[in-house]
C-alpha cells in the first residue's frame, strides 16, 4: 500500500458504505466539474494565505460502477497494494481519471495486453548532450515503420483540471488559477505517494520550463512533460478548447525525446496495452538522435514554430530553423502544392515534386505526407494503362505511414474497416481528379 499511514488514517470507508478488498488498491474520488489549466499562462500572485486541501474518500479499487463524473485516483492496470515495479515489468500508470474513462479503459478488448517489444532490442539510449539535455540516440540503424520502444505513462492526467476543494469567490482570476495550481499540485503530491519509489524519482528527474509561472514542482513537470492521449476523453464544456476534453500521459523514457521540426520519429497510443508506442518516420541511422515534434503547423514558418515552442522552454536549433530561410521557402511550396490541389497532364509530377520537398524537408511523419501518398496512388490507378507494379511503391509506403502514425495494432485488428476506408478515399480521389483534367497518358 503506498498511501501514507497519515493519509490513510483520514480516508474513512466506513462512510462510503462498501468495503474495500483486502490488499487492493484504493481509489480516491472527487465531485466537481473540471476547470481547464493545461497550456494556460499563468503567473504566480499572492493567495492570501490560501491553502489548498483535498476532500477525498476512498473506495474499492475494483469498483466499476461509480456515476460518470466521479473522478477517481486510480492504478491502471489495475495492481494489487504493495505492487513493485519488479512484479509488473510493463508498469502501471497512477491516474486521475473520471469513472467513465476508467470504464473506457477496463472495457478495452485485450487490456491489459503484455507491451510488444522493439523491433530490433535496445535500439537508442538516452545521453545527455551540451545544450540539449537527455537526448534519444539511436544505437542501430532501424528501419521506417520499426517500433522503438512501447511505454505506459507513469501518471496520466486531465488536460482540464479541477477544482479538488473550494476556492474563495472574491478571489481574482488570476487568484483562482493560482489556487487550482496549488491545488494541482497537492493532487500529483498524493498520485507520486501512490508511485513506486524508483518511479517517482524518474518523474521528478524530468526536466521543468514553469518554474516561474505559478506552477508547483509537480504541475510545471507534467506541463512540460505531457503528451496527449486521443482514446478517452471528457465532454466539452462551452468556452473550452478542444484539447481540454482529453487525457495526458508523463512517461519516464517518452517524455524525454526531443523536439524537432524535421521529425523522424513518430507517436500513437495503443489502448489494448495501455501504452504510447515511439516508432520511426522514416529510414533512422545510427547515431542520428531520435526526436518528435511537440507542435502542429510544421510547415509555418521557423519564426512561427520558435514562438509556439517557446513554452516549452527551449530555441529549436534543427536543420529546419537554423537554415530558415531556404527551408522556409521550401516548405512554402509544399503548403502551396497542398492547397492549389495541383490539377491536368502535369498533374502527377506536381505531386512527386511535392513529396520530393517533404522528403527533403524531412517531414515523411507529417499527415500531409499521407496524402501526396495518396494522390500519387489514385493517379496511378486512375492512368488509362497501369503497369503492374505501379503505384505499389506509394501504396507500401502509405502503409507504413500508417502503421507509424495509427500504430501497429489498429493496423491488425482493423485491417478490414482500414482497407474499406482506404478503398473509399482512393475512388473519391481518382472520381475528382477526373473532373475537368486532361487524360493521363
Ligand atoms: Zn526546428
Amino acid at each position: 500500500m503506498r498511501i501514507p499511514s497519515q493519509t490513510r488514517k483520514s480516508l474513512s470507508t466506513r462512510r462510503l458504505g462498501c468495503a474495500v478488498k483486502a490488499g487492493w488498491r484504493l481509489e480516491v474520488r472527487y465531485f466537481q466539474k473540471p476547470i481547464f489549466v493545461h497550456n494556460t499562462q499563468s503567473h504566480l500572485v499572492s493567495t492570501d494565505g490560501y491553502q489548498a486541501k483535498m476532500t477525498s474518500q476512498a473506495v474499492d479499487g475494483l469498483r466499476t460502477d461509480h456515476p460518470d463524473d466521479l473522478w477517481l485516483c486510480t492504478s491502471l492496470p489495475i495492481t494489487p497494494a504493495g505492487s513493485k515495479p519488479a512484479d509488473f515489468p510493463d508498469c502501471w500508470a497512477e491516474c486521475f481519471v473520471s469513472a467513465r474513462a476508467k470504464r473506457a479503459v477496463l472495457n478495452t478488448p485485450g487490456f491489459p495486453e503484455p507491451l510488444p517489444r522493439p523491433t530490433s532490442p535496445d535500439c537508442f539510449r538516452l545521453e545527455e548532450s551540451p545544450g540539449r539535455g537527455i537526448c534519444m540516440f539511436a544505437t542501430r540503424d532501424i528501419r521506417w515503420g520499426d517500433l522503438v520502444l512501447a511505454e505506459r505513462p507513469l501518471i496520466v492526467t486531465p488536460r482540464a483540471w479541477r477544482p479538488t476543494g473550494p476556492i474563495p469567490k472574491q478571489f481574482t482570476p488570476k487568484q483562482r488559477q493560482q489556487a487550482l495550481n496549488m491545488q494541482i499540485e497537492k493532487l500529483l503530491e498524493f498520485l507520486m505517494t501512490r508511485l513506486p519509489e524508483e518511479s517517482q524519482a524518474a518523474f521528478k528527474a524530468l526536466s521543468n520550463c514553469h518554474k516561474e509561472d505559478g506552477s508547483g514542482p509537480l504541475g510545471g513537470i507534467v506541463r512540460t512533460n505531457v503528451f496527449r492521449i486521443d482514446d478517452y476523453y471528457e465532454s466539452q464544456s462551452p468556452g473550452e478548447p478542444d484539447d481540454a476534453r482529453f487525457y495526458g500521459g508523463t512517461f519516464k523514457i517518452l517524455s524525454r525525446v526531443n523536439h524537432s521540426c524535421s521529425t523522424n520519429a513518430d507517436r500513437s497510443w495503443d489502448s489494448p496495452t495501455f501504452s504510447l508506442q515511439l516508432r520511426a518516420a522514416r529510414d533512422i541511422k545510427k547515431g542520428e538522435e531520435i526526436t518528435l515534434s511537440y507542435i502542429d503547423g510544421l510547415l509555418k514558418p521557423a519564426s512561427d514554430r520558435q514562438r509556439r515552442l517557446r513554452s516549452y522552454g527551449f530555441q529549436c536549433t534543427c536543420q529546419a530553423c537554423v537554415n530558415a530561410k531556404s527551408s522556409d521557402a521550401r516548405r512554402k511550396k509544399i503548403l502551396q502544392y497542398l492547397e492549389t490541389k495541383p490539377n491536368g497532364s502535369k498533374v502527377f509530377d506536381l505531386i512527386l515534386e511535392g513529396k520530393k520537398l517533404m522528403d527533403e524537408e524531412g517531414l515523411q511523419s507529417y499527415v500531409a505526407y499521407s496524402e501526396m501518398l495518396s494522390r500519387l496512388v489514385a493517379l496511378t490507378r486512375g492512368r488509362a494503362t497501369v503497369k503492374p507494379d505501379e503505384g505499389e511503391k506509394e501504396w507500401k509506403m502509405l502503409e507504413t505511414f500508417r502503421l507509424v502514425r495509427r500504430g501497429g495494432r489498429n493496423a491488425e485488428t482493423r485491417p478490414r474497416a482500414d482497407n474499406d476506408a482506404k478503398l473509399q478515399m482512393v475512388q473519391q480521389m481518382i472520381a475528382a481528379l477526373a473532373v475537368g483534367q486532361e487524360p493521363l497518358d
